[in-house]
């Protein structure tokens, strides 16, 4: 017969610092020169370029992080400016 219980009446392991919240990368305007690398590099389509520069459109945008480091101007960020 054994004595131990187990432990599941209190967790005290879950973080409960949301700060990251589901934001998506955004590009800098101001930054860009549309040279289309990261267009290139999202396998989501889910940047465009218009006007010479890119954007990303949110509603398409996976989230995998996979063109931030792409651009060389370090126009795309988490950065809400
Ligand atoms: S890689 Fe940078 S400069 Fe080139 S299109 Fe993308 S955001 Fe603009
Ligand atoms: S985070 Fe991923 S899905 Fe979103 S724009 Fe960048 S490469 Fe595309």
């Amino acid at each position: 017969m054994s004595e131990f219980t187990e432990n599941n009446g209190q967790s005290a392991d879950i973080d409960t610092t949301n700060d990251v919240k589901l934001s998506k990368p955004i590009i800098n305007a101001e930054l860009c020169v549309g040279c289309g690398k990261c267009l290139r590099m999202c396998s989501f389509e889910a940047i465009k370029i218009e006007n010479g520069i890119a954007y990303i459109d949110a509603d398409e945008c996976q989230n995998c992080k996979a063109c931030i480091p792409v651009c060389h101007l370090h126009a795309i960020s988490y950065k809400s400016r």
